[in-house]
């Protein structure tokens, strides 16, 4: 099968075409054909394009939105220029796949795009305003350029962590707060933290039950999962993906007063302080250099920089803090596993997060450290009690795959049964 993963942005679309089936899926052995994306769509758009071959192309093109887009992609998938000879028209895709930032308490798992279900993601839209109104622009989109009778799966962030517990995932506000506009937490990077525990359920040859890690996806955005039992039970972000660690340009954890303090001292909006909170904050914020970790690196040690240090510290310090709070929730933990533009690259970050951990029984092989750069293995020694992995996260592949395991079981859940009373 064929599978377009999409992944819709407010004015960029992200795409990979993946060769997959059930037979592939246990094998391991599915196949990336091309991959890119459209950036400033609305105008004259980037269009960048990586070949099976691994060619690059870059051009422009005056695409006005996502639909024509979409169109011009699918052609030049169709054509030749993509080097793909099973793709020679828009019928030799199969199914398309689509990240949706945001599926609430509605979605608990993938499903088949019915009408229904479209519904269903439009009622999420107050819970991601920014993200759930492109992800629905991109699936319109899909039914213009394929015609509705294509399958279309929707893989949503949130639904990997629908298992963590009401303990978990309860603020301690007034509850009808909870009922009346569902504040929660519900967590986010599901595809790549779930993506990352089958990756290391099969690296280790152990079962579902018997998987009790703690994730951490450090990139531009980054969060912690705590997993017991094949199950998420924890998380770092919550309502939305502001909360917990240090990211890029994201705080992560901050008292809440301190909204209003910035509001009152700054003579700003709320509204623009969350956009201070978002976007110029986390490793820029603190550096006032730069939300690129490599820059970072590179700075505190050639100019000894002191903010980058410093943005660098609280970085570490939260991740290793949110490590020891899972470890005390989950009880005990077999093993941290890193991943993300960080944490699969950056062995000097991942020394100074797992130092200190060392009372949890994790003793990092520093040799193993240093050489597991964009590959996947132990970096921990082979005595340590609590072992440390890298494994780099692939969520386009996940969402490839869940959409022929949706297909073939027709799984689409009854929005209605699910709807919150
Ligand atoms: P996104 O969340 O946007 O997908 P990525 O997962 O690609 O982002 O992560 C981006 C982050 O990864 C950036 O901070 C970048 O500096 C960092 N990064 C990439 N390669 C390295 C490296 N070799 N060392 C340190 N950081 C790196």
């Amino acid at each position: 099968m064929n599978v377009l993963v999409l992944n819709s942005g407010s004015s960029s679309l992200k795409f990979q075409l993946i060769a997959t089936d059930l037979g592939r899926i246990t094998e391991n052995k599915d196949e990336r054909l091309c991959r890119g994306q459209v950036e400033q769509i609305g105008g004259e758009a980037i269009v960048t394009v990586h070949t099976r071959s691994g060619t690059r192309q870059k051009s422009t093109a005056s695409l006005f939105d996502i639909s024509r887009s979409l169109e011009y992609l699918v052609r030049w998938i169709a054509s030749d220029e993509s080097e793909i000879m099973e793709v020679r028209s828009p019928s030799d895709i199969h199914a398309v796949g689509h990240r949706v930032v945001h599926g609430g308490e509605l979605f608990t798992e993938s499903t088949v795009i019915t009408d229904e279900v479209l519904k269903g993601i439009e009622e999420c839209i107050d819970l991601a305003p920014l993200h759930n109104p492109n992800n629905i622009k991109g699936i319109l989109a899909s039914r213009q350029v394929f015609g509705p009778k294509l399958p279309q799966v929707a893989v949503f962030d949130t639904s990997f962590h629908h298992s963590i517990p009401e303990h978990a995932y309860l603020y301690a506000l007034p509850y009808h707060l909870y009922k009346r506009h569902h504040i929660r937490r519900y967590g986010f990077h599901g595809t790549s933290h779930r993506y990352v525990a089958d990756r290391y359920r099969a690296l280790r040859a152990v079962t579902e039950e018997q998987t009790h890690i703690i994730t951490l996806h450090l990139g531009n955005g980054c969060s912690a999962t705590a997993i017991r039992g094949g199950r998420s039970v924890d998380t770092s972000m919550g309502m939305t993906p502001l909360e917990g660690l240090v990211m890029g340009t994201r705080s992560g954890d901050i008292d809440p007063a301190v909204v209003n303090l910035i509001a009152r001292k700054e003579g700003l909006s709320t509204h623009e302080v969350d956009a201070l909170l978002n976007n110029q904050s986390g490793l820029l914020g603190i550096s006032g250099l730069t939300n690129d970790m490599r820059v970072l690196l590179q700075e505190s040690r050639d100019q000894d920089h002191r903010r980058a240090q410093l943005a660098i510290e609280v970085f570490c310090y939260r991740a290793r803090k949110y490590i020891g709070a899972f470890l005390a929730c989950m009880g005990a933990a077999d093993a941290i596993v890193f991943t993300g533009g960080i944490g699969e690259n950056s062995p000097d970050i991942r020394a100074r997060i797992c130092n200190g951990l060392e009372w949890a029984g994790l003793r990092l092989d520093d040799s193993r450290n240093k050489r597991m750069v964009g590959l996947e293995g132990q970096i921990s020694c082979d005595d340590s009690s609590l072992h440390a992995f890298v494994i780099p996260t692939d969520e386009e592949l996940l969402i490839a795959r869940d959409t022929v395991r949706c297909i073939l079981s027709e799984r689409s859940p009854r929005v209605e049964e699910l709807r919150i009373q």
